[in-house]
């Protein structure tokens, strides 16, 4: 077992036993991924796209877009791209999608919704992403942030399908979208769950308060409940579901994560070490029973406990 562990301290992700977790990156700007490119990951998990919008007074325009998501996807030829399509709104603000007089951004036109007011902002960036796809013959996929329903999820799908991109997922990180994420999961060919936004509309907590720490745990129970779910539904359907919020880059969480069945974990570059050697640490059997016990911990501190102490027995 000591050899397996050594030899898994680069390339693809794996429980001990060999069942594949992917590990994914999380990429943020153009500047940062030719580094990202040359790190040992499997593709991109969550390409942020609002970089190129923020602090600007009126959108880039399709060709700048096309340049700026081929660099990236240039870097990444031969490994999957996962590129979101723009998430104005809330901690993301951009003037010219939203608006000031929200009186709370964060439960307002953001995300996805804002691809309904503007359609003309989503439709320059599918161009834009498909333009870069074929320019590059990349393996891209688009997925969309802030979707609360499956009739929301289809109207995305149908939109990528018009613009000729081959795959279309949407995020899972409203609570409506979690619980329901086998209808969600019947319209579109992956999800990927935002724990971050996930958590705040789970725990009722700005996201942005450090005061409310202990609510945005990861390992809070309602929050592990909804990824179950999720993975469960996922696994029904026959359809990927990863993380990309924070939660994907905690080792601890990692082994529990591959025993709900999610199939990919998108952290940023200086994470993947950990929580590839923590994936090694179990067979996905144990996984598993790992999963079960964490899952019906009533509380965070209680959830890491139970964690630790299968650690003790299992070690
Ligand atoms: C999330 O909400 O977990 C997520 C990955 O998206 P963002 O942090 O960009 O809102
Ligand atoms: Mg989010």
């Amino acid at each position: 077992a000591l050899k397996e562990k050594l030899a898994r301290h680069s390339g693809p992700g794996a429980t001990a036993d060999g069942h594949p977790v992917k590990l994914l990156l999380n990429v943020g700007s153009v500047g940062g991924a030719s580094a990202e490119a040359a790190a040992d990951a499997e593709g991109v998990g969550l390409f942020r796209t609002e970089f190129l919008f923020l602090d600007r007074t009126e959108a880039p325009s399709v060709e700048e877009q096309r340049a700026a998501y081929g660099e990236v996807l240039r870097g990444f030829a031969g490994r999957p791209v996962v590129i979101r399509t723009l998430d104005a709104g809330a901690d993301k603000y951009i003037p010219f999608a939203n608006t000031e007089d929200e009186p709370n951004p964060a439960l307002g036109v953001r995300g996805y919704r804002v691809g309904v007011r503007h359609p003309e902002l989503l439709t320059a960036q599918l161009r834009a992403i498909s333009l870069a796809a074929a320019d590059h013959d990349a393996d891209v996929r688009v997925m969309a942030p802030m979707i609360a329903t499956p009739a929301e999820a289809a109207a995305f799908r149908d939109l990528t399908r018009e613009h000729g991109i081959g795959r279309a997922g949407v995020m899972i990180e409203v609570p409506a979208a979690a619980i329901r994420a086998a209808d969600i999961l019947a319209e579109v060919d992956f999800v990927s769950i935002g724990t971050n936004d996930l958590s705040q509309y789970t725990y009722a907590a700005d996201r942005m308060l450090g005061e409310l720490g202990e609510l945005l745990d990861p390992w809070q129970p309602a929050l592990l409940a909804l990824v179950a779910n999720v993975a469960a539904a996922a696994k029904e359907a026959g359809k990927a579901a990863g993380i990309c919020g924070e939660a994907a880059s905690d080792p601890g969480l990692a082994p529990v994560f591959a025993g709900l069945g999610i199939t990919s974990l998108s952290m940023s570059v200086s994470a993947v070490p950990a929580v590839r050697a923590a994936l090694t640490d179990y067979t996905l059997e144990q996984c598993e029973v790992l999963a079960r016990e964490v899952l019906s911990a009533p509380d965070a501190p209680k959830a890491r406990r139970v964690a630790a102490e299968f650690a003790a027995k299992s070690g």
